[in-house]
C-alpha cells in the first residue's frame, strides 16, 4: 500500500492512513510505502534553488517552515505518549537537512546528486511519522529507507533506474524476513541508493514506482495506491469538472495515462507490476470502501467506446531539427536520438515532417536548452542539418483507449473537436502504441483541448 503526499498531508490524514492500514492488516500481510507529506518535495525543490542562488534570508525562513511542519506533525501524531524515539529521529533529520542546505548555500552549487540528497528528506521525514501512527494503533511497524528495503539504482541522479535483479533479490530477502516476523515494513518511497550508498531518487512521483517494485519483488496479490481522488478518471478533475472514475483499465491504457498524466503517476511506475501481472488498485484514502480503479492485464470492454480518457502533460517543449539535406540522408534520425540519449534526454514524442525535412521531438522543458546545445554540437556544420529550433510553452494531450488505432475516424474526430475550439495543433505524434493518439498544443490552450475531447467523446457519463 502506497500513500501519496495528499494522503499524508497533516497529522489528521496520517492517522487516517494508519487506520486504513489497520483495517486491512487483519487478513493481509501489508508493506507500506510513504510519500513525502503534502507538497514537501516541492518546498525542498524551492529551497535547493534558493540555496544555489545563495539567498540566505529566504532559505532560513523556508527551511524553518519545513522543520516546524514535521516537528509539529510528529508531536501531534505521537499524541500524549510523545514517543521520544520519534521526536529524536525528526530532530536528527531536521539538523541533517539544515547542514545539507548550508552546504549547498556555501558552495552555491546544486548538482543532480546533491539535489537528490536534499529531496530525499521529504520521505525520510514522513516515514517515521507514519510508522509511529501505526504503532499507536497497536501494529508492529518498522521504518525503512528505500535503500534499506533493498532498492539499489544506477547513478543517474534525478531519475535513477533500479538495478532490477539485485533489487528484487534484496527486497525479497529483507522485507520477506520482516513479514515473516509479522512486522509491517514502512518504506520511504521515491528514494533509493547506488551500490556505493549515495542517495538517489527515482524521479518525481517516484513513490508509485517504489510500491510497484516492492509489490513485484514480493509477488504481492495486489498493489494499492491510496490518493485523494476516487481512482483514475476520464480526465484530470481539476480541468474537466465532470470527469468520471474509470472502474477498470488495462496496464496498456494506464501506462499511457500515467505517462502523459505526469501528476497522477510516475511514468514507469506500472512496469514492474505489469511485467508480473500484479493488479494495481487506485483508491481514495478518505473513502476506503469505494472500489476505486482496478488496473490489470485484462483488456476491458468500454461499452463499445474506443476513447476512454484524455490526459495532459505540462512543462514540455519541442525541439525541431531541420534541413533539406536531411531528406534521404540515412542515419540522420539515428544521430539525433543518439545525441539526445547520450545526454540523458528522454524523448517523449517524435514526429517527422514528410514534405519539409524536419524531425521534431517533445522533451521535458528543463531539457530543451541542453538538447539544443547538444544537437548543435553534434550536427551543425556537417552539411545536412541547417537549423535547430525550439518552443518551450507547450503541453501534450494524449487521448487514450484500447483499440483506438484500429478504428477509422477517431483521429479525425479528435482533431476536428480541437479545431472547433480554435486551438492550433503544433505537432502530432507518430504513435506506435495502439492505445493513444497524442498531439502538442500551446500551454495556454492545453485545458481547452482536454475539455474539447472530453465533450466530443462524451466521457462525462
Ligand atoms: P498523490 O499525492 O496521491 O501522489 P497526486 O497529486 O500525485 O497524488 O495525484 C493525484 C491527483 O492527480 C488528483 O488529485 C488529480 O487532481 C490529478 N489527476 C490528473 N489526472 C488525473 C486522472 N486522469 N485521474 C485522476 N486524477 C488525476
Ligand atoms: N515526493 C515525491 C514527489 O513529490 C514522490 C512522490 O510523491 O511520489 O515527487
Ligand atoms: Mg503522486
Amino acid at each position: 500500500m502506497k500513500f501519496g503526499g495528499t494522503s499524508l498531508a497533516n497529522a489528521v490524514r496520517i492517522r487516517n492512513a494508519a487506520r486504513v492500514v489497520r483495517q486491512f492488516s487483519s487478513v493481509n500481510n501489508i508493506v507500506v510505502v510513504a510519500s513525502a507529506m503534502g507538497e514537501v518535495t516541492d518546498w525542498l525543490v524551492e529551497i535547493g534553488d534558493l540555496a544555489q542562488k545563495g539567498e540566505a534570508g529566504k532559505i532560513r525562513k523556508r527551511l524553518q517552515e519545513v522543520q516546524n511542519f514535521h516537528l509539529k506533525t510528529a508531536k501531534s501524531v505521537a499524541g500524549r505518549r510523545k514517543t521520544r524515539e520519534l521526536l529524536t529521529m525528526i530532530n536528527q533529520l531536521n539538523s541533517e537537512l539544515e547542514r545539507t542546505v548550508e552546504g549547498i548555500t556555501h558552495l552555491r552549487e546544486l548538482t543532480q546528486r546533491s539535489r537528490d540528497y536534499l529531496l530525499s528528506f521529504g520521505e525520510r521525514l514522513s516515514t517515521p511519522i507514519l510508522t509511529s501512527a501505526l504503532r499507536n494503533l497497536g501494529l508492529r511497524a518498522r521504518a525503512l529507507t528505500g535503500a534499506e528495503a533493498g532498492i539499489t539504482t544506477d547513478d543517474n541522479f534525478g531519475e535513477a533506474k533500479p538495478l532490477v535483479e539485485v533489487t528484487y533479490h534484496q527486497i525479497h530477502q529483507r522485507l520477506g524476513q520482516a513479514l515473516n516476523r509479522k512486522e509491517i515494513p514502512v518504506v520511504a518511497g521515491f528514494m533509493a541508493a547506488t551500490v556505493d550508498g549515495s542517495i538517489t531518487t527515482l524521479g518525481r512521483g517516484g513513490s508509485d514506482y517504489t510500491a510497484s517494485l516492492l509489490g513485484a519483488a514480493l509477488g504481492a496479490d495486489e498493489i494499492w495506491i491510496w490518493t485523494d481522488v476516487d481512482g483514475l478518471m476520464t480526465a484530470d478533475p481539476r480541468i474537466a469538472k465532470d470527469a468520471q472514475v474509470l472502474s477498470h483499465v488495462s496496464f496498456g491504457e494506464a501506462l499511457e495515462l500515467s505517462y502523459f498524466g505526469a501528476k497522477m503517476m510516475h511514468p514507469r511506475a506500472l512496469q514492474p507490476a505489469a511485467q508480473r501481472k500484479i493488479p494495481v488498485r487506485i483508491k481514495n484514502s478518505s473513502k476506503p470502501s469505494k472500489n476505486g480503479t482496478l488496473v490489470s492485464a485484462k483488456e476491458s470492454d468500454n461499452g463499445g467506446r474506443v476513447v476512454k480518457a484524455v490526459s495532459i502533460i505540462r512543462d514540455v517543449g519541442i525541439v525541431t531539427v531541420g534541413g533539406t539535406g536531411m531528406m534521404g540522408a540515412p542515419g540522420a534520425a539515428a544521430k539525433i536520438f543518439q545525441t539526445l540519449g547520450s545526454n540523458n534526454v528522454n524523448v517523449m514524442m517524435i514526429s517527422q515532417g514528410s514534405s519539409e525535412a524536419t524531425i521534431s521531438c517533445v522533451v521535458a522543458k528543463r531539457d530543451v536548452d541542453r538538447s539544443v546545445r547538444a544537437l548543435q554540437l553534434a550536427l551543425l556544420g556537417q552539411g545536412y542539418i541547417e537549423r535547430i529550433s525550439n518552443e518551450k510553452d507547450t503541453s501534450v494531450i494524449a487521448v487514450v483507449g484500447s483499440g483506438m488505432k484500429g478504428t477509422p475516424g477517431v483521429a479525425a474526430r479528435v482533431f476536428g473537436a480541437v479545431a472547433k475550439k480554435k486551438v492550433n495543433i503544433r505537432m502530432v505524434a507518430q504513435g506506435s502504441s495502439e492505445y493513444n493518439i497524442s498531439f502538442a498544443v500551446s500551454e495556454k490552450d492545453g485545458p481547452k483541448a482536454v475539455r474539447a475531447i472530453h465533450e466530443e467523446f462524451k466521457l462525462n457519463g
